[in-house]
């Protein structure tokens, strides 16, 4: 008798930006368990929910998960999808490209990728886009996660670049946690502060958030502040900072530049006035600014609370000029560290893979950072027309400028802002292409070509974590049927796109010559040389022993914990920069015709768009069906009881959902969880469209910085069925 063996494969966890190490159990081609790996720095052996149950996500039959198993093509749009093999499917993705690049101009066509991508992925997507046809028009679902943390970074330290690392938390005498419901979204590291609070229970917990969610209901300090008022907060404290002498008048004069134009900005803002626009306590304005100020390391965890604003880059600098007025930087358990919400946004910046970067954090803007990554590439240059950015694409797509759109691993359709907008758009294009390693998601529907990706458990490459940490994903197992892996399907388009537009080519025989993704992660490393991400001194064989956190350049043997600790930053002169921005409220107040705050975030045990974790009971056991959340008193007043139909209507469209009464919810706002989609939520525009999910009702409008959209907050009415 044989027996199989069971295989144990070490890889990392799919789901958030804390990027836990995972040890993959498989026997022959299937997975069979899935355990933390006790030798990863982000979660030593741990897993929340969503992580332990991946192996059962992974090990159902491919037909339960719905698995995108071979190249299809539709004939017309609405018709059935034909099964075709990979070589009809490239070849006529590259005719469609092609010719409509020739008719129309590169920036006709618009790639719209995804933070689940590795960074391999993610590497020749963007050389694709801005090397090979020559648009920028390359952006990704990292926009609405992390580009407000991007910008704010580079406006007040020079850098896309966390200064911090996990130990931090252990550090700290107090944790500022703002925009973020870390105990759902982010539970491994949640785990570590409640570790930590058990360890040293001076250690204070500060929370700002509308909602009183699970991290702030174990707060010492609750904030309870309205929504988008988190600027007015963050002068308020500085003010208070200011007059109660916690500032680091030192570290602001060798370090920094700006702080007197910020000074007179925050003059204004008064604790009695910042407490009126925040709707909050003014003593407990008071307390958290004390808090803040005399404790010896402050450590600020942010997410996107911050970052899906109107106003998301002036949130995240605020932010930052406390930690710099206060020094509360560059030293252990201090400093302002953004948690990324999925696995590799941070992999994406790093090459560059938003429609206003490039390579290794340079700026599409500057001419210098163009011509350096047209050298690094061999292309005769890299186009200066600033790409569209994700919402941007879609409108232009929806007004016909834009005319192919190839989507990878991602879903527009649930998941950007303003629906019935999105749709017109994959309506109007004239070719959609569809990368996916499921065949379910809503955006499915909409594509002219779908082509089968690979997914956790089959992928080979990197991903970086929120604390810089490079981290290895290796498969366990072979992809099913004709699943190709993401950066393979690109290279196969490629290569058949530069027969057919060779104009860029200059000279080279092909600028995808790769057979493995160690081949193209070397190519991004050595992109990265004297950069500030710089990880020259980093190889594959190193992240075989263990993941790193970068910088980390040629003759370095260990990466980076935290930044800055010489006071230091990558601006011109060497200093951070105070960002003087001002207040500004959410996009769509709330009025009398739409009386309600609706804020949208996660729940325990879903992941985004549910493609995955919908596809097990289990992870329905704690939230069983979508509801809007409701404060008591305000359900009394519309005269509803919880399970009541309601309709919720923004100024896009209504959905129709029971109501709930959550003392989570302040009067006057309301809550619903962004995961629910086509088969649990659903409703319509007022010329009687279908839509589905929350984000049905949320508003385009973003921030003109980082044009990041507000997915955080739309008003909203709400009335009974
Ligand atoms: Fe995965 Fe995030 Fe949970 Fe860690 S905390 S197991 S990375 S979902």
């Amino acid at each position: 008798m044989t027996t199989t063996l069971v295989r144990q494969t070490k890889s990392t966890c799919s789901y958030c930006g804390v990027g836990c190490g995972v040890i993959i159990e498989s026997k022959g081609d299937q997975i069979t368990g899935v355990r933390g790996d006790p030798d990863h720095p982000a979660n030593f052996g741990r897993l929340c929910t969503k992580g332990s149950t991946l192996h059962l996500t992974a090990a159902a039959p491919v037909s339960l998960q719905a698995r995108l198993l071979q190249p299809q093509r539709r004939a017309e749009r609405g018709a059935a999808p034909q099964t075709v093999g990979w070589d009809t499917a490239l070849d006529e993705a590259a005719d469609r490209f092609a010719d409509i690049v020739q008719r129309h101009g590169p920036d006709a066509v618009g790639f719209y990728i995804s933070g689940q991508l590795l960074t391999e992925d993610y590497y020749v997507f963007n050389k694709l886009a801005k090397g090979l046809i020559g648009t920028n028009n390359v952006d990704t679902n990292s926009r609405l996660c992390m580009s407000s943390a991007v910008a704010g970074y580079k406006q007040t330290l020079g850098a896309d670049a966390p200064p911090n690392c996990y130990d931090d938390v252990e550090h700290a005498e107090v944790i500022f946690i703002v925009g973020s419901n870390t105990a759902y979204a982010h539970p491994i590291l949640f785990r570590r502060i409640e570790d930590a609070r058990r360890a040293n229970p001076k250690l204070k917990l500060i929370v700002a958030d509308p909602r009183r969610t699970e991290t702030a209901d174990v707060a010492d300090l609750y904030l309870p502040l309205l929504p988008g008022t988190d600027v007015a907060l963050f002068h308020g404290m500085l003010h208070l900072l200011m007059w109660d002498g916690h500032i680091d008048p030192a570290y602001i004069a060798a370090h920094t530049t700006g702080f007197d134009a910020l000074k007179s900005t925050v003059r204004d803002y008064t604790p009695k006035e910042a407490a009126r626009i925040c709707g909050i306590d003014e003593a407990a304005l008071v307390q958290a600014a004390q808090w803040f100020g005399s404790s010896k390391s402050t450590l600020s965890l942010y997410c996107q609370g911050l970052n899906q604003s109107s106003s998301g880059t002036a949130k995240n600098a605020a932010l930052v000029n406390l930690h710099l007025a206060t020094g509360q930087i560059g030293k252990p358990g201090a400093g302002p560290f953004s948690l990324t919400g999925q696995p590799n946004a941070m992999g994406g910046r790093e090459v560059g893979g938003l429609a206003n970067l490039l390579s290794a954090h340079r700026d599409m803007a500057n001419p210098e950072h163009r011509a350096e990554v047209a050298r690094l590439w061999g292309v005769a240059d890299v186009p200066a027309t600033p790409g569209k950015t994700a919402i941007e694409m879609f409108d232009a797509a929806a007004r016909g400028e834009i005319k192919a759109l190839w989507i990878s691993c991602t879903n527009p359709a649930q998941s950007l802002p303003d629906q019935p907008t999105v749709r017109r758009a994959l309506q109007r294009a004239e070719f959609v292409v569809v990368q996916e390693a499921f065949s379910t998601t809503a955006t499915c529907a909409y594509a002219d070509l779908l082509l089968p990706a690979t997914t956790w458990g089959e992928k080979d490459g990197t991903v970086t974590n929120s604390e810089r940490r490079i981290s290895r994903v290796r498969p366990a197992v072979p992809p099913p049927v004709q699943a190709r892996h993401d950066w393979q399907a690109v290279v196969g388009f490629a290569r058949r796109l530069e027969s057919r537009l060779p104009g860029r080519l200059n000279g080279q025989a092909t600028l995808f010559p790769y057979a493995t993704p160690e081949e193209i992660w070397n190519e991004h490393r050595e992109s990265t040389r004297g950069r500030d991400l710089d990880i020259t001194g980093m190889s594959y064989a190193m992240l075989e022993r263990a993941p790193q956190q970068w910088p980390l350049p040629q003759g370095a043997t260990a990466g980076k914990a935290r930044l800055y600790e010489d006071g230091r930053f990558p601006t011109p002169d060497g200093r951070a920069r105070f960002a003087n921005v001002a207040y500004t409220p959410v996009a769509e107040p709330r009025e009398a015709r739409y009386p309600f705050s609706l804020t949208t975030g996660r729940l325990r045990d879903h992941w985004h768009g549910m493609s995955r974790t919908g596809t097990l009971g289990r992870l329905f056991g704690h939230v069983p069906e979508p509801a809007v959340e409701m404060n008591a008193q305000d359900m009394v007043r519309l005269g509803l009881k919880d399970g009541d139909l309601v309709y919720v209507t923004s100024r896009r469209a209504a959905l129709l959902l029971p109501a709930q009464a959550s003392q989570q919810v302040a009067s006057a706002q309301a809550f619903i969880a962004m995961h629910w989609g086509e088969e649990y939520l659903s409703g319509c525009t007022s010329t009687g469209e279908r839509v589905y999910g929350v984000n049905a009702l949320t508003t385009p409008a973003f921030c003109p910085t980082s044009k990041q959209p507000e997915l955080k907050h739309a008003a909203v009415k709400i009335l009974k069925a």
